[in-house]
């Protein structure tokens, strides 16, 4: 499908294009395997030379689709779906980083994604160094050492919303002769899109606002095609070396632009096996359907309820980046003019109790451990997520005691604002 088609047209109509005769809507093709008329056939399928699908564990035809709708929405070469965000993240990076190898990340990053990086790649050989993602260039540039493979960050970090500058981490990155990766979660391709910044490589919880209801944990990842890995072929052997397991082909060779999601496909994919199932990717593509209808809603609802709260008295601070005096209003309007994403957080005067009472009295609001669905929840971190820190390591770990994250929803604003009110007059 063209990619000059607009963003609303792509979550419609991209990815599943039936012949004569086929399903209007994206079949679920429930099935493991797939039927060939003679050995050779198959054959020719193992050993790459022909495309097609033998067996669910590599590819599916309702996963392929939806993967092509995040590509084109994404404005990327090639993409593929991942059981979550979580695996995504992990194959993103371990596709082009093995033991002995480091890469650079930006500090704010989601809790799971920081423990991925820090203590589970950590056994398996490769290291990470964390960095101030507002540091000048020169302090970025000096955490990278010659077995630095890639530099990583989120484009709205969870859940400490901190804009990402993604110009700046892309040209750090290939000033240094490795790709950009980010995670593109919470602003969604409808409200950013870093490949136009110079990001290489996108990653998806599609978890979060493109299934949008909280039906199905995804992932994906997609590629630009941008980079040059064969220009710096001693760093990504695995890419520009021949693969032994595949009778000595050489990705970037056999396949192009194509490299890299083919490697994480028939390598990763292959040995490891974290799958979306087809029936989730059907959830998915539901979801993304309606994308950009429900971005623009939760964008609005949510700069109407960091308002109200910022103008409230009771309320003793509020982070959202559509606020005009937010740290990282000037870098949202730069890379997301139309919108951020529709979670704010926000603490109340009286600390700690005060934000516990007012999680007790919200109605319509509800508690989940959760972001980014139609329905609008909170957290409390001090009291869930990191119930088990006093005050003090909590303001270390970078979460205020009064910290209460608000994932604002699509309903109706003035139902959402009316709660909020009965909240905090109790
Ligand atoms: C939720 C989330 C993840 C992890 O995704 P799962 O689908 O829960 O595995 C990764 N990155 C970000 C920014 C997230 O919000």
């Amino acid at each position: 499908m063209s990619e000059k088609l607009k963003p609303e047209t792509l979550c419609v109509q991209a990815g599943w294009q039936p012949k004569k005769g086929e399903p209007r809507v994206l079949p679920i093709y429930q099935s493991t395997t797939f039927k060939y008329d003679t050995s050779e056939q198959m054959a020719r399928l193992f050993d790459l030379e022909d495309s097609g699908y033998f067996y669910t564990r590599l590819q599916n035809p309702t996963n392929d689709a939806v993967a092509a709708k995040i590509t084109a929405l994404e404005g990327g070469v090639a993409g593929m779906l991942t059981s979550s965000g979580q695996a995504a993240n992990f194959y993103a990076i371990f596709n082009i980083c093995q033991a002995g190898d480091h890469f650079v990340c930006s500090s704010a990053l989601y809790g799971g994604t920081f423990n991925l990086f820090a203590v589970t790649m950590k056994k398996l050989g490769i290291e990470v160094t964390f960095v101030n993602p507002d540091a000048p260039d020169e302090e970025i540039s000096a955490a990278f050492r010659p077995n630095t493979k890639l530099l990583f960050g989120e484009t709205i970090s969870n859940p400490s919303l901190e804009v990402l500058d993604i110009e700046k981490f892309a040209r750090i990155a290939h000033h240094h002769g490795v790709p950009l990766l980010v995670d593109n979660t919470f602003p969604t391709p409808i409200n950013c899109r870093p490949f136009e910044w110079g990001a290489d490589v996108v990653i998806h919880s599609t978890t979060k606002y493109m299934d949008g209801h909280a039906t199905a944990v995804g992932g994906c990842i997609v590629d630009s095609g941008n980079f040059d890995w064969d220009a710096y072929a001693e760093k990504f052997p695995g890419l520009c070396t021949p693969d032994e397991s595949y009778h000595g082909l050489t990705y970037t060779k056999a396949f192009g632009k194509g490299a890299y999601i083919t490697k994480a496909t028939a390598q990763l994919m292959r040995d490891l096996g974290s799958i979306q199932s087809p029936q989730n990717a059907f959830l998915l593509n539901i979801g993304l359907e309606t994308l950009h209808l429900r971005m623009k809603q939760h964008c609005s609802n949510a700069q109407t309820i960091a308002e109200f709260l910022e103008s409230d008295d009771r309320v003793a601070w509020v982070n959202y980046c559509g606020l005009p005096d937010n740290k990282y209003y000037a870098l949202a309007q730069k890379y997301m003019p139309n919108g951020s994403c529709g979670v704010i957080s926000f603490g109340l005067k009286g600390g700690r109790e005060r934000s516990i009472r007012f999680m007790d009295h919200i109605k319509l609001i509800t508690i989940v451990t959760h972001v980014a669905d139609a329905r609008t929840c909170v957290l409390h971190p001090a009291s869930h997520t990191h119930r088990q820190m006093t005050d003090e390591q909590l303001l270390e770990a970078g979460v205020r005691p009064d910290l209460i994250r608000l994932s604002v929803g699509i309903e109706n604003v003035e139902d959402l604002l009316n709660d909020i009110k009965q909240a905090l007059e109790v």
